[in-house]
């Protein structure tokens, strides 16, 4: 798969279904990208997998969205969470609300409560995310299917824009986030998302108090040598008092 030029989204789908079967999976936070892959997916096969974090800090909208996408599709969705002695460990040491520190503490944050849980799932060998290359600076350059310790990541939206996404998700009448009829233009943890002004970036209202970064959160970002070395160094002292 990976060196394939852009195909369609369906068709990357259904060639992800036929290759890897219960191995892959939709990775969603329930934004529309996310959930137009999941209705995608579905209408392909039942079968497919559906996989959420939760992090321990979703707004509530989004832990009802669970029950919202597995009511409406006749499914279940599968969720994740981190493991209650790193994020224990983290919290007692660097506080509940660390990723105001500084971008390190972030990225800390998001490796325990995010990036870690997806990982510990064993038995996806690829994952389709709804990432589009139109969303920021940082995902200019994405490709289509790349790989990733040793899994496959396929980004099967990567060439849409914002509005085929909104046109699909009205015309398949696709369940959506409530809170995008709050201003939210992208919807993740509650302390570190809000809603965006006129005019404003659809990222600005992530992370929105951190300058130098590129507000991703470990799963799509590969940090630089001294960053990746300072998260090291942090998450070693939390897995450490585990
Ligand atoms: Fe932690 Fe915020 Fe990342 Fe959620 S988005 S995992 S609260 S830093």
């Amino acid at each position: 798969m990976i060196g394939i030029a852009d195909i369609s989204a369906n068709d990357l789908i259904r060639k992800a279904l036929e290759e890897f079967g219960r191995g892959f999976a939709i990775a969603t936070s329930f934004q529309d990208e996310g959930m137009v892959l999941v209705d995608m997916a579905l209408r392909i096969s039942l079968e497919t997998r559906v996989l959420t974090v939760d992090t321990g800090r979703l707004p509530a909208a989004t832990l009802d969205m669970i029950g919202i996408v597995e009511q409406h599709y006749g499914m279940r969705v599968e969720v994740a969470r981190p493991e209650a002695g790193e994020v224990a460990a983290m919290t007692s040491r660097f506080g509940m609300d660390l990723f105001r520190e500084d971008t390190a503490f972030r990225r800390l944050c998001c490796e325990v409560r995010k990036v870690r849980p997806l990982a510990a799932i064993a038995d996806v060998r690829a994952w389709a995310f709804g990432l589009r290359r139109g969303q920021s600076e940082s995902r200019r350059d994405i490709a289509q299917v790349e790989e990733y310790e040793g899994r496959l990541k396929l980004h099967p939206l990567a060439a849409w824009s914002k509005n085929e996404v909104a046109d699909y998700v009205r015309e398949h009448a696709v369940p959506r986030h409530p809170l995008y009829a709050a201003g939210y233009a992208t919807i993740g943890c509650d302390p570190c998302t809000r809603a965006v002004h006129a005019g404003e970036d659809e990222r600005a209202g992530r992370w929105w108090w951190e300058q130098d970064a590129d507000k991703e959160c470990g799963i799509h970002f590969s940090p630089d040598g001294h960053a990746e070395r300072r998260l090291d160094v942090l998450l070693s002292e939390v897995l450490a008092a585990r």
